[in-house]
């Protein structure tokens, strides 16, 4: 049995700041995690994302370019290559990360926590006891409830992706899915964003959400409004979403679908 003053569950962004505050205000404390240490922001999202969307910024200047005193028309995103790059930078993340912790003196834990009473937790074979324990274990994808859910692909497993799929699917129009869709479509894919209410990116200003729209559909990204994904299929080799729109049921064939439904 070991004891502190604060155990830490999750090592992202949350985690971290209460773990470094609390140790230089002299307590003891341990952190856990079950995955590797860093958490979504550095290992599986922020970071990565904007690695990958940079590449797609430039990609959008070079064409942007062409003809007006740049020879761009070549250019392309090469999909394995971009993706090696980006993993070049979330690879050192947890090794780095968790020697940071120990280096501040906070003790590390690997595995997933589990409390077995108030202020007693159990990681692998250790127990730990704390005055406090924070919990900062972040999110994930919510449950869709719909048949065939288990085809989605995550953001997680998108951002694993060695080849970039012809056709792709986002079900749900958050900033996820508009950012992977921009991305995917520089990139060479036909891209489809189903959103199930008249409005998408709903938390972000609506007139910038407008032009935003407006431009989305310019560079030919299918956004359909007002389109709830009720059931995924498998059919030879592609997928087909299924979805209650305000036009009727409608199906849309894809090769791979991506939950961006929060
Ligand atoms: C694709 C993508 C792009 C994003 N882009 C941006 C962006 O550009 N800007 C922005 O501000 N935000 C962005 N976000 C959101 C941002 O990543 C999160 O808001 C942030 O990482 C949340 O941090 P957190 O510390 O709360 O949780 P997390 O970073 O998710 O950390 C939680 C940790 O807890 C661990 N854990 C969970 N359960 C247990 C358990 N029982 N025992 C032990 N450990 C456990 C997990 O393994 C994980 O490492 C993005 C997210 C995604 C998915």
């Amino acid at each position: 049995l070991q004891k502190f003053d604060l155990i830490v569950l999750g090592t992202g962004a949350a985690a971290s700041g209460a773990a470094f505050k609390c140790r230089a205000a002299g307590w003891s404390v341990a952190i856990i995690d079950s995955r590797p240490y860093g958490g979504t922001c550095e290992l599986r999202g922020c970071d990565p994302k904007k690695v990958l969307v940079g590449a797609g910024t430039l990609i959008d200047a070079l064409r942007r370019m062409n003809g007006k005193g740049l020879k761009s028309e070549e250019a392309r995103i090469d999909w394995g290559e971009l993706m090696r790059f980006q993993r070049t930078f979330a690879d050192p993340v947890p090794q780095r990360g968790e020697q940071g912790f120990q280096k501040a003196g906070i003790a590390t834990f690997h595995g997933v926590a589990r409390f077995t009473k108030p202020g007693s937790i159990e990681v692998g074979s250790h127990v730990l006891e704390a005055r406090y324990v924070s919990i900062a274990t972040g999110a994930k994808p919510q449950p869709l409830n719909i048949p065939g859910e288990d085809y989605l692909t995550t953001s997680d497993q998108f951002l694993e992706l060695d080849t970039l799929p012809r056709r792709i699917l986002f079900i749900g129009g958050g900033y996820i899915s508009f950012e992977f869709a921009h991305l995917s479509d520089r990139a060479g894919a036909e891209v489809t964003i189903l959103h199930s209410s008249e409005r998408p990116l709903e938390k972000f200003d609506s007139d910038l959400v407008d032009r935003l729209l407006h431009k989305t559909r310019q560079f030919g990204i299918k956004v359909e409004l007002q389109s709830a994904a009720t059931r995924i299929e498998r059919k030879d080799g592609s997928f087909v979403v299924c979805a209650s729109t305000a036009r009727g049921q409608r199906e849309f064939e894809s090769d791979l679908v991506v939950h961006g439904a929060g």
